[in-house]
């Protein structure tokens, strides 16, 4: 990651959010390596892999309680995005996304046009660039 990608990053999430997860950092710290800290003979590559672990699994946490929080916005009849037909919401169902930090649990709604005969999830179109 470039300083200027890290910029980027950090710009994105408040101060508070930071200190949040500062304060986050440090338990972690205390319930992986007790009250004396990481011990003396531990090199600063394995302590990078476990914040490497530690940072995959908050973000997982993360974009499972946001998406799960998006899922309100789908609660309504949602326009088909082949002929623009409402349709009811059918089904929430589970599914396993591959993300950039490996595999998320996510839950969707599932939307069914009758006219189209197909099944649509708007809340995971992947916006156009
Ligand atoms: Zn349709």
């Amino acid at each position: 990651m470039s300083k200027t990608d890290q910029n980027e990053l950090h710009s994105t999430i408040s101060q508070q959010i930071q200190q949040k997860l500062s304060e986050l950092a440090e338990l972690v710290s205390l319930e992986q390596y007790g009250e004396q800290g990481p011990p003396k003979e531990l090199t600063f590559r394995e302590i990078e892999n476990v914040g490497y672990q530690v940072g995959q699994l908050a973000a997982q946490k993360f974009e499972a309680a946001a998406t799960r929080q998006h899922q309100q916005h789908f609660d309504d009849p949602q326009a088909c995005p082949g002929c623009g037909e409402f349709c009811q919401p059918q089904a929430t169902v589970q599914r396993q996304l591959l993300t950039r930090l490996g595999p998320v649990e996510l839950s969707e709604i599932r939307f069914r046009c009758n006219s189209c005969r197909r099944s649509f999830f708007p809340s995971t179109r992947v916006a156009s660039a």
